[in-house]
């Protein structure tokens, strides 16, 4: 799949990026990962740390996947509200799933601190804010909603919006402890924490078979070798759907503009991630190097050409978005990207567990907050490898009911 176009920008981040080699051999593990973006590696990390052998493998360079656009917002409340998860899913399931949400950003922040590449993890707080008036009442019904949950957020009215930014709007919610980070360094920081506990990595080097067996799966690499598993997680982002096909899953595009470094951001109140009501949304984050990431402006296709013959359009209206926000802010765009971006009808991500294919796990951490989301199912996933239970899965799975029991 033709995952992304244009100029990205977290590459230009790393100076000397890790490289693994090509699978050379047949081998056997404990846990066969395919797919080294932001899924796969957190998953690896997790079950490296409870002594299972691990093999990751991934088809591209690691992280060169949908990792590599990843604008990277790391927020537990997403494009689907509380209330309206609550209204498909029961008030119960919504608010385990952001508790698990919230709890997977603080593992990220914990793992952070142990990678050996800083993957710039900084706490943010968000402002969400009405983009119409007549979208106040439901803010409302979210704050209350979130507030009953214990969540830490504000409910703000037109003044003290006008007070911290040189916009006016007439309410907004203000989430604390959310965050940014640099999705690349991340994925490079625990894979090559990974390697340093034991787990093998290999590039280049691409699934095209498999067979299984009473107590074990046999995947096939392109070159032929075999990779025999006790158990596999199939990690491999919007091209899960190579593998298994879910009915749930949704294919759009997206798009994301990265500025030229910004001398003064003294308007932007705590330099916020800020995102909106209106769907699509346009949302906004700043950099380490004082750049804006401004992103959405979301198309209905998931045909690359038509995709791709939207950037230079959707990056004017990008910049566009940001100016009617600060018109103090000179933003020159310095990379741009259209992408694909995955989603599901129901809202939450999917944990795949399919009769056609035993001993795995699909993940499909799709959706606004897919890296948080990656981390929730990587930590479901891996406690069913490891206890053989989750109190968390019948939330995920794929054949959960899509009504409020
Ligand atoms: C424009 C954009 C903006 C986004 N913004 C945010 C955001 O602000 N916050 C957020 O949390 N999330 C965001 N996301 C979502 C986030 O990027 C994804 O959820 C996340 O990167 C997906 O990681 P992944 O590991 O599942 O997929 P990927 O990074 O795509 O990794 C999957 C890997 O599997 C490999 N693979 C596939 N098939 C095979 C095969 N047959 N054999 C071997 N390897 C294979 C691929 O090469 C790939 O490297 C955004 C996504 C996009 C596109």
């Amino acid at each position: 799949m033709d995952l992304q176009s244009g100029k990205l920008y977290w590459p230009t981040t790393v100076v000397n990026p890790p490289s693994y080699p090509r699978l050379e051999a047949d081998i056997s593990c404990d846990v066969l990962i395919i797919g080294a973006g932001s899924s796969g590696a957190q998953c690896a990390n997790i079950l490296c740390d409870q002594g299972l052998s691990v093999v990751v493998v991934d088809k591209r360079k690691a992280g060169e996947g949908s990792t590599s656009s990843n604008t990277a917002l790391i927020q537990y409340a997403g494009e689907k509200s509380f209330v309206s998860l609550s209204h498909s899913f029961g008030e119960e399931v919504a608010a385990r799933h952001l508790k698990l949400c919230e709890q997977s950003i603080n593992d990220i922040e914990r793992v952070s601190r142990q990678l050996p590449i800083d993957p710039d993890f900084i706490r943010r707080d968000s402002l969400y804010y009405a983009s119409r008036k007549e979208d106040v009442p439901e803010l409302d019904e979210e704050y209350a909603l979130l507030r009953k949950h214990g969540f830490n957020v504000d409910r703000w009215d037109a003044r003290q919006i006008a007070d911290r930014y040189p916009f006016q709007k007439e309410a907004a919610l203000y989430y604390h402890d959310d965050a940014e980070m640099n999705p690349l360094k991340f994925v490079y920081g625990l894979l090559e924490r990974v390697k340093s506990r034991g787990g093998s990595i290999y590039e280049n080097t691409e699934i095209t078979g498999k067979r299984f067996e009473q107590d074990y799966a046999l995947f096939f690499t392109k070159e032929r070798h075999e990779i025999r598993a006790r158990h596999v997680i199939i990690a491999a982002g919007y091209e899960d759907s190579d593998f298994k096909v879910e009915k749930n899953a949704t294919l759009a595009s997206s798009y994301a503009v990265i500025t030229k470094p910004i001398a003064d951001f003294a308007s932007w109140h705590k330099r916020t991630l800020i995102w909106e009501t209106a769907r699509p949304y346009v949302y906004m984050r700043t950099t380490p190097d004082n750049r804006v990431i401004i992103g959405g402006m979301d198309k209905d296709t998931s045909y690359a050409g038509t995709r791709d013959s939207k950037i230079l359009a959707s990056k004017d209206k990008l910049v566009q978005a940001f100016n009617a926000l600060f018109p103090d802010i000179q933003a020159e765009p310095e990379y741009y990207l259209g992408a694909f971006y995955g989603g599901t009808h129901d809202g939450l991500p999917v944990i795949g567990q399919y009769e056609a294919y035993p001993h795995c796990y699909v993940i499909m951490a799709y959706g606004d907050n897919g890296t948080v989301y990656n981390g929730v199912l990587a930590k479901v996933v891996s406690d069913m490898i490891v206890t053989g239970s989750s109190p968390d899965l019948k939330i995920y799975l794929q054949s959960r009911p899509l009504v409020a029991t």
